[in-house]
């Protein structure tokens, strides 16, 4: 495996569990105790597949899950519960140290501290599986092969953390003289929150981040956030300011290559799926052995046919939320109520009839609010 992320510690797992005598090695550059950003968030049914791919470690995940049903946006000071939605967080260290046990429990090798600059760098096996991220070099080195599309979003992001706790995933809205921000912000463990801050260009331009160090960059947005973070700092770990590459591949897998994670293909955060979907790509390539066994173009090409028809939906979900953030200065003109109704639709997949269903005291509310509101 190139890449000891998510998606390369978990294919890696269910590759040995389910036969020991593969002898199977996961390269990474960071240390056992390092990596970027701090919690991540799982849907409920996100983790109805881990139970079912490998209980064990599933069990692991489960215990250290802060787990709650409503999301709140907050918009001009109005706090919004929406209900139905069952989300869990957990930290991102966390959970690649429990996966990292159980590979090493299994007898995965684990070469960590150690950087590969080409595939040369691997040495030989029978399959090589790039799950080294985002910015793959992997992906990058062969890149006629793969056909890789990468493009920027305009909006600009930098993921804290926080050691002020919150009751459940918060969208906050807050325009300043500057212009719009939105906060994610969600606990993950009994000490720790993620506190996600995103702006668009322009408000980005205007308050001059670009020429900011950490510290000022971190200052600014206490600021802002000032009445939901009580006085509580924002933390950096490696917390630069980014725009969201959206990357997808023509094609997922030539030779003994196949790509998987990030590697193939991002969607954006507040969907809250890039982890999932890097965990699924690892079960749907463990499968595709399952079925058709050890000859691995055959392997690879089940893989891409069975897996490729589930990611184009949820990226396409993950697209139409990244486009909703994107128009968040036209989008804080409109009254709290009418503004979380449209949120809750951004990804194209909830309409009015499903949200009825699902967020049965959110709608009541916006019903109650929406005659009045301005
Ligand atoms: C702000 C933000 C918030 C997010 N929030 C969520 C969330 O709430 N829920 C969710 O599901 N997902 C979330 N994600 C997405 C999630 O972090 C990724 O989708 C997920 O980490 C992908 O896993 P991966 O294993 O493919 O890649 P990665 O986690 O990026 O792992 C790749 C690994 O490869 C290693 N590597 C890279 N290059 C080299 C090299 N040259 N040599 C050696 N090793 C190398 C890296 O050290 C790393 O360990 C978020 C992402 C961002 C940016």
């Amino acid at each position: 495996m190139a890449g000891g992320g998510p998606a390369g510690l978990y294919l890696a797992l269910l590759m040995k569990r389910a036969d020991p005598s593969h002898r199977i090695r996961v390269i990474d550059r960071d240390g056992p105790d390092a990596t970027f950003g701090f919690g991540v968030v799982f849907s409920e049914a996100a983790l109805g597949y881990l139970g079912e791919a490998d209980p064990q470690s599933y069990a692991a995940i489960e215990r250290e899950l802060e787990i709650w049903q409503d999301i709140v946006i907050v918009h001009r000071d109005v706090r919004m519960p929406i209900d139905g939605n069952g989300f869990s967080g957990i930290g991102r260290l966390r959970l690649l140290q429990i996966l990292r046990a159980f590979c090493e429990d299994v007898g995965v090798e684990l070469s960590f501290n150690q950087e590969f600059a080409s595939a040369s760098d691997l040495g030989s096996s029978d399959l090589v599986v790039i799950a080294d991220g985002v910015n793959s070099i992997l992906r990058d080195e062969y890149a006629p092969s793969f056909g890789p599309k990468i493009e920027h979003l305009t909006n600009r992001f930098a993921w804290y953390g926080t050691t002020k706790l919150f009751d459940t995933l918060t969208l906050t809205f807050r325009q300043t003289v500057a212009g719009s921000f939105v906060a994610h912000h969600y606990r993950y463990s009994p000490t720790m929150s993620t506190f996600i801050v995103e702006c668009d260009a322009a408000t980005f331009a205007k308050v001059g981040f670009a020429g900011m160090t950490d510290a000022e960059s971190r200052t600014y947005c206490e600021g802002v956030f000032a009445p939901d973070l009580d006085g509580h700092s924002l933390i950096s770990n490696r917390s630069i300011w980014r725009q969201f590459p959206l990357v997808e591949n023509r094609h997922w897998w030539h030779g003994n290559q196949v790509l998987i994670g990030d590697a193939l293909r991002t969607a954006h955060f507040s969907i809250g799926s890039g982890t999932r979907l890097a965990l699924e790509d690892a079960i749907a390539l463990f499968r595709a052995f399952e079925a058709v066994g050890p000859n691995v173009s055959a392997a690879l090409a089940h893989y891409e046919a069975t897996r490729r028809p589930i990611v184009d939906k949820l990226t396409s979900a993950a697209l139409g939320s990244a486009k909703w953030y994107e128009s968040i200065a036209e989008k804080m003109a409109i009254p709290p109520y009418t503004f979380a109704f449209d949120y809750m639709q951004r990804s194209g997949r909830v309409d009015e009839a499903r949200l009825r269903a699902a967020a049965p005291r959110f709608m009541a509310a916006y019903d109650r609010s929406r005659a009045t509101e301005r």
